[in-house]
């Protein structure tokens, strides 16, 4: 286990941390060269190229780690290992899949220490955002170890003719699921969705991002650790524009997040194999402060809401409407809360927002706020980048008075930039909500939560949280997760992430009566008899 980095801070008060020639920025060197654990790690790759690509850490520059390269032939031995290793899972009892998922939930908590440093140190997200992955990690574990039963038992259901047509529906494993993560939660986001993969009998093969491969491997061997077979989860490494298509070609289902951009091609790629897939795509996600919210909450959680993961995450919002009457007096508290905010850029507890993974995040983010600045936009706060801190820290950014003909109006930023706007009424604020392509996550601030939950119904997003910003849905296990429109297809979590893994079989048992006629009776006949059943059925009130 690697020592915690948790009290070594890149903040300002290390002058020296300036950028990625700084030859003085090692400090936590030690870490980043821990030969042993790298190796452990990237020798679970499937990869036989020959070739390695470095990554970096984005808080520093230094390099992290030469993560071996998978080639198209790689691929297809990940899936046969896969494969075998399936048809052998399939066979164990769901009871024994339960407790390595319960096993995987105590693990996790006992090393977050190294899990968090880990994610900290490939993304330079802050500690207690890393934090988020290992408790989501965890709830799901747990969710899914508790309710396996419940959702993959066989079912009875009623069979046409009540005592005679016994309906059982199986819930049979799909075999093989490719995964293919991105870099903004790289823990949870590469185990969580394999993880009801996993329990209803499934295999995996996932690629993990090119940025934060080591984080996706040390999910792979708390799994092992946790008890679930090697070969049972795969993971392979390079572009996803090379090694996508080889995946999909091979797997039985595909879970996909990212860009919907990304998503699209995906999902070509699936229809022409006739697979199914999940897709957890982009979103311009709105916050809606009504005039009688509490005012001070809802700005606590517009800040978490808007920069979370400076600004990195699917659900973290990107536009703010704020009912007039309480416009001035929350924009003030949000714009006093986001300033008061500690800024830094290492691995403490003392932070409340990292950087940006990379200079194509920085650029899109800069980009945004200059157009935004150019064509008349106020910032109420932020608004620079801040290589003083690292070279691709941003400052948490609010702006006011966007207009659509600024690229971040209807854009997603990916980054920490906020847009206020005010609302008059209530169903201008909805419709206003509901512009543009996507549709993947809503709050709604209301003393009245029942009216709330009712213009919740209205907004056209997978996820609605009342009262807090995202984090109560992502983390109630039990709801599913996922986009309309533009920002997705298919539900993570709840009953629903696991049936996606899952064909459904009917199995109907049938006793005594034929489905044709007997005893000499004509078609005719029987086609009367039929019709006096089904009339008669419908009267008993049978479905
Ligand atoms: P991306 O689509 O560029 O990359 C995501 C993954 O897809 C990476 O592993 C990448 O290697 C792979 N990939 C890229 N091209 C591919 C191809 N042609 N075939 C197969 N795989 C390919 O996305 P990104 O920029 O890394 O991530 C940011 C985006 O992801 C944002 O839009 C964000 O909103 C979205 N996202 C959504 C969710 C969600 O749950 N809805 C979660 C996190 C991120």
């Amino acid at each position: 286990m690697t020592r915690s980095l948790a009290n070594m801070s890149l903040s300002p008060e290390h002058p020296s941390i300036t950028g990625p020639s700084d030859p003085e920025v090692d400090p936590r060197a030690s870490y980043a060269l821990e030969p042993d654990m790298v190796e452990a790690l990237t020798d679970r790759i499937i990869a036989t190229s020959g070739r390695t690509v470095p990554s970096y850490t984005p808080i520093t520059g230094q390099p992290v780690a030469n993560i071996p390269q998978s080639t198209q032939a790689d691929v297809a031995e990940a899936y046969d290992r896969a494969r075998r290793a399936q048809a052998a899972w399939a066979r164990t009892s769901l009871d024994h899949r339960q407790s390595v998922l319960l096993r995987l939930h105590d693990l996790v908590l006992d090393r977050q220490e190294e899990i968090i440093d880990l994610v900290c140190w490939e993304t330079g997200k802050a500690r207690k955002h890393a934090y988020d992955e290992v408790l989501h990690v965890a709830l799901t574990a747990r969710y899914y170890g508790r309710t396996a039963h419940r959702h993959l038992d066989p079912e009875r259901r009623p069979g046409v003719v009540p005592g005679l047509t016994r309906i059982d529906v199986n819930h049979v494993p799909k075999g093989v699921v490719g995964i293919i993560a991105p870099w903004n939660y790289p823990f949870t986001l590469a185990v969580c969705d394999g993880l009801p993969a996993l329990l209803a009998g499934n295999a995996v093969v996932t690629k993990p991002d090119a940025q934060t491969m080591l984080t996706g491997l040390l999910g792979a061997q708390l799994l092992e650790e946790a008890g679930f077979p090697r070969e049972l989860w795969n993971v392979v490494a390079g572009p996803g524009r090379e090694l996508g298509t080889p995946m999909i070609e091979r797997s039985d289902y595909v879970c996909f997040t990212g860009s919907t951009a990304t998503g699209k091609i995906i999902a070509a790629q699936c229809a022409e194999q006739l697979i199914g897939c999940s897709l957890e795509l982009g979103g311009k996600n709105p916050v809606l402060v009504l005039r009688d919210a509490d005012v001070d909450r809802a700005a606590e959680g517009a800040v978490r809401a808007s920069f979370s993961n400076s600004g990195q995450l699917c659900v973290s919002t990107e536009r703010l409407f704020v009912a007039d009457q309480v416009y001035d007096r929350f924009v003030e508290r949000f714009v006093a809360r986001t300033e008061a905010m500690r800024l830094r850029n290492g691995l403490g507890w003392d932070n409340d927002m990292g950087t940006l993974i990379s200079q194509d995040q920085l650029d899109t983010v800069t980009a945004h706020v200059e157009d935004a600045v150019d064509k008349g936009a106020r910032v109420l706060a932020g608004g620079r980048a801040r290589p003083d801190l690292g070279r691709f820290y941003y400052e948490p950014t609010i702006l006011e008075g966007v207009t659509p003909d600024m690229t971040c109006f209807g854009e997603e930023t990916f980054g920490p930039v906020i847009s206020v706007y005010r609302f008059h009424d209530e169903a201008d604020a909805v419709s206003r909500a509901n512009e543009g392509e996507y549709g993947l996550n809503a709050s709604i601030y209301s003393r009245d939560t029942a009216r709330a939950r009712q213009l919740a119904s209205q907004i056209k997003c997978g996820t609605v949280n009342v009262n807090e910003a995202f984090a109560a849905t992502f983390a109630s296990i039990d709801s599913p997760m996922g986009g309309m429109r533009q920002s997705g297809m298919g539900r993570r979590q709840g009953a629903e992430g696991v049936h996606r893994y899952t064909e459904s079989q009917s199995v109907a048992t049938q006793r005594l009566l034929r489905f044709a006629p007997v005893l000499g009776m004509s078609d005719e006949m029987y086609a009367k008899v039929m019709t006096a059943n089904l009339r008669l059925m419908k009267k008993l009130g049978r479905a």
